[in-house]
């Protein structure tokens, strides 16, 4: 009988392109040894392809176990006999309780994050806190954008520790919530309080999925007392600060603040550079500085993209047998850039302004002036303008205005609120990655 592993992938061909089944998942091969319900373990012939698959794919391989076995599992993808990027093993003697605990990215170490004015201070805290763990800052709230480092930065606390022999737990809000309702259906919720409350750190990455979340919010509430009462070290990170993540109770929010509150911005171009270079250093990709430029220019705000870049680029100029010339970049990626801006398309944008604002999209296009109504479409109008290509004139007509000073003056008015209310400008950024991020299924 064909093992779970291989089905997941048989289906996964179903959804994929054939080019990308080929040359990626087949590669794939499914370590049914070492995998366990909610681990799925498999390995890839070499970095890149590891990388991209763990980039592209393995949300949708997780899915697929899921809509298999109703766990979803945490995928993956190590590196056949590697000395690239050191993966991640369990080793078979470990119990699952503690390989989930050291399920850490060896690569995200303070000596691979490169510091820049962007992320300076949330570094020293990280490093502060490697240092003097749960003395300190306790504990250590970091927040900012996707793709800026969080997860890079809390991990990098955790290798530091990890390799002193200290227990670490790295966890998400649905994993704490799984293994949570697991414990509590098998009755042994007093593992489950072992588990997380006699660590040395607990990393919880991504605490705005709490949001709305009663129960775990008040099982997180005692693992916090419980921790922070034995000085044992927390790092939290988050999209937003604290006091702005709705649907979280006071109590936690202001425990959220008692140590330290430290913010990641996004990168200016000299600190994308840098962090290209290191990616290129790490998974051993040579490219020359026109094309490290070229690459910063496109990535935005998003670093989480580099390594997707990387190995296309990569994998590509292998195939073919090339350098990788600015040229030769331009064009491998030139396909993805045109991609990425027409897949957004306005009718896009208004359905998720409409669905988030909780407005009708027929609403946003008439000449209401709620102000609701104006509040939607001047987001809408703004988003159109900054993530498609299309004009102030095409924008008027589109959204029945007298002409493209109109749409002009929309976008001032956006950018100048956006620039006096911090709260605002989180909210249309919110948007602006909900809109990408539904194209980039
Ligand atoms: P976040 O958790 O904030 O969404 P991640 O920590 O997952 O972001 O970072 C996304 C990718 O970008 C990772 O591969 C990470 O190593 C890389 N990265 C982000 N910031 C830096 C940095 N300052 N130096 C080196 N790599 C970085
Ligand atoms: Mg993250």
């Amino acid at each position: 009988m064909n093992s779970i592993g291989k089905q997941v992938l048989n289906a996964l061909k179903n959804e994929i392109s054939e080019l990308d089944y080929t040359r990626y998942i087949k590669q794939l091969q499914f370590n049914e040894e070492e995998s366990k319900s909610n681990l799925a373990i498999f390995s890839a012939p070499n970095a890149l392809i590891a990388n991209w698959i763990r980039t592209k794919f393995a949300d949708k391989i997780a899915h697929l176990f899921e809509v298999n076995t109703n766990i979803k599992p945490t995928v993956l993808i190590n590196v056949l006999s590697s000395t690239i990027t050191p993966s991640v093993t369990t080793a078979p003697t470990i119990p699952a309780e503690r390989a989930i605990t050291s399920l850490l990215n060896p690569s995200y170490t303070f000596q691979n994050f490169v510091v820049g004015g962007s992320n300076n201070f949330a570094y020293i805290a990280a490093k502060n806190v490697s240092e003097k763990p749960g003395v300190v800052y306790n504990p250590l709230f970091i927040y900012g954008g996707v793709g800026l480092g969080k997860t890079h930065l809390m991990q990098a606390v955790g290798n530091v520790m990890l390799s002193q022999g200290k227990t670490v737990i790295y966890t998400s809000v649905e994993q704490f919530l799984n293994d949570f309702s697991r414990h509590l259906s098998n009755r042994t919720m007093d593992r489950f309080k072992d588990k997380y409350r006699k660590c040395d750190l607990l990393l919880i990455d991504d605490i705005q999925f709490l949001s709305g979340k009663n129960q775990i919010q008040e099982e997180f509430f005692h693992t916090f007392e419980a921790l922070r009462n034995e000085n044992k070290q927390i790092i939290i990170t988050s999209d937003k600060k604290p006091k702005q993540i709705g649907g979280l109770e006071e109590r936690l929010k202001s425990r959220f603040e008692w140590g330290l509150v430290a913010d990641i911005q996004p990168p200016e171009l000299e600190t994308k550079i840098e962090i290209i270079k290191k990616k290129c250093e790490i998974n051993r990709v040579k490219l020359d500085r026109e094309v490290i430029n070229y690459v910063a220019t496109i990535i935005e705000n998003n670093t989480r993209e580099i390594e997707g870049i990387l190995s296309k680029l990569n994998a590509y100029s292998q195939l073919m047998g090339v350098d990788i010339t600015i040229e030769f970049a331009r064009n491998v990626l030139k396909e993805q850039m045109a991609e990425k801006r027409s897949n957004i398309t306005i009718d896009l944008i208004m359905e998720t302004v409409a669905k988030e604002l909780n407005v009708k999209t027929s609403e946003i296009r008439s000449k209401s002036r709620n102000s609701n109504i104006v509040y939607a479409r001047r987001i809408a109008i703004y988003l159109s303008r900054s993530l498609t290509p299309n004009s102030m004139p095409q924008l008027a007509q589109y959204f029945g205005m007298k002409d493209h000073t109109a749409v002009s003056h929309t976008m001032k008015k956006i950018q100048e609120l956006m620039k006096n209310d911090e709260d605002f400008k989180i909210k249309v950024e919110e948007l602006s990655n909900k809109v990408s991020m539904d194209t980039s299924e």
